[in-house]
């Protein structure tokens, strides 16, 4: 009895053992180099069966980006000491043989001038300066395939008097040359951003309903300030629309940047689940209270779709730019809940307009559907497509919004079908099917939507 009790607690702590095992990356930022060095430790298993996939896209960027173009030197490292070199596969991932060699850790480099450089738009790339590295995850961190639902344990190293920022555990005081953040999986660590160097500044911004930061570089005091303030202004109409707040910190990260050539971007932002990040060129002058629009826009992505999301969206396909069919609804709720409804900027519905209607026939021919599946990896690059699927969005649910309000006499608005939508979320823990999300808002408005709904699924010509 004694001896079956011993095993069976055996058994358990080796479970348990193996729950807390984690996969640790260690990211080295390289003396005078606008390089970095990435270390993936992980259990060991065979050579042949190890492919380190390096991400293509990244929810909500609607791009497909060849980051494994600024990977290099690539090695495997098994437990017997052999070092084994990455060789390209058939796509975004590298193989290390077919050896049965026990295989439990990987480093390559990133060369990040060079991705900025290459990269025209700016939301795309990390950056390095003399005094600063602004990193996106998905640029930088690959995964061993098969691994990513793993728990992730990250160590930065860099030079000693440089302070190192996430936005996984935002602080005002931060630790420098070195420091450790957990992850509770792949899609976690890459969603943050890392944020070195002494030209970085963090301000938390007082009286806010959750931690709330400002971390940016070059910024003047005025500008963190005035970044400070409009998000704060976001926040609280955000949290008095929707009525609660599902992130448990933010961070507003913003970039003041020389251009490095006349074809490269800086208009696009991007949302990430506690964080969104804004890129300026520092030679034009910037008024933070104008940036209104932007900021409630991209914290509003926290609620959707980054807290409730269609298929495509999460669980995502980092191989591969996925398909996903709604980003119309991604775009065009956040951009009527934001601008028309809480910034009542009533003139927008006929900038929507003028949208589709100067669209070109190759936009204006195609369904929701079929829009939204060209936009997957294409919609900033041909931003007449980006801004054809957020008007269709928005003027849509300018349409439900009128029509629920009429059918209840008032007593229900969008605000109850978007609401429905996140609820749903947060009871199944999955992406909605394309034809759920109606039903879902007719559940949640008690309206038959359907006639709306049908009416917008077509192409307008
Ligand atoms: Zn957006």
């Amino acid at each position: 009895m004694r001896r079956i009790i011993f095993l069976f607690s055996f058994i358990i702590s080796i479970t348990s053992l193996n729950a807390q095992q984690k996969i640790s990356y260690l990211l080295n930022k390289q003396a005078d180099l606008n390089k970095i060095t990435i270390q993936i430790t992980f259990d060991a298993l065979s050579a042949s069966d190890a492919n380190l996939v390096i991400p293509r896209s990244a929810p909500g960027t609607y791009i497909l980006t060849n980051y494994i173009a600024f990977v290099d030197d690539v090695v495997g490292y098994t437990t017997t000491g052999k070092q084994l070199p990455g060789m390209i596969g058939d796509g975004s991932f590298f193989t290390f043989g077919d050896s049965n060699d026990p295989l439990n850790k990987v480093s390559y480099t990133v060369d990040i001038e060079k991705m900025e450089i290459d990269l025209l738009d700016a939301s795309t790339s990390s950056k390095a300066r003399e005094d600063y590295l602004g990193l996106f995850g998905y640029s930088v961190f690959g995964f061993i395939e098969g691994m990513e639902a793993e728990a992730v344990n990250l160590t930065i190293n860099t030079d000693p008097s440089w302070p190192i920022f996430s936005t996984l555990r935002p602080d005002t005081d931060r630790k420098f040359g070195t420091d450790s953040f957990e992850a509770e999986n792949y899609a976690t660590l890459v969603d943050a951003q890392y944020l070195l160097g002494t030209g970085v500044q963090v301000t938390r911004v007082e009286e806010a309903p959750i931690p709330l930061y400002v971390a940016a570089y070059a910024a003047t005091s005025d500008y963190l300030e005035g970044i400070g303030n409009t998000s704060l202004l976001s926040l609280q109409k955000l949290a008095d629309y929707f009525g609660y707040i599902p992130m448990p910190h933010y961070t507003v990260v913003y970039e003041f940047l020389k251009p490095i050539s006349d074809r490269h971007d800086y208009g696009f932002n991007m949302e990430h689940l506690n964080s969104m990040t804004a890129h300026r060129d520092i030679t034009q002058e910037y008024m933070p209270n104008k940036d209104l629009g932007n900021i409630i826009h991209h914290i509003g992505h926290s609620w959707v779709p980054l807290r409730s999301w269609g298929e495509g969206y999460r669980p995502f396909a980092w191989q591969v730019a996925p398909l996903e069919e709604t980003i119309w609804l991604n775009e065009g709720f956040t951009w009527y809940v934001t601008f028309y409804q809480i910034l009542e900027n009533e003139g927008i519905l006929n900038w929507w307009k003028s949208n589709m209607d100067n669209a070109p026939d190759f936009i204006k021919t195609k369904t929701l559907r079929e829009l939204s599946l060209l936009g997957s990896t294409q919609y900033a690059s041909d931003f007449r497509i980006g801004k054809n699927l957020f008007s269709r969005g928005a003027l849509m649910t300018y349409d439900l919004d009128e029509y629920i309000q009429k059918q209840t006499n008032g007593k229900k608005s969008f605000k109850d079908a978007i609401l429905g939508l996140l609820n749903w979320t947060k009871e199944n823990q999955r992406a909605f099917k394309y034809n759920e999300i109606e039903p879902i808002m007719s559940k949640a408005t008690g309206v038959d939507l359907s006639p709306v709904w049908n009416k917008w699924q077509n192409a307008p010509e």
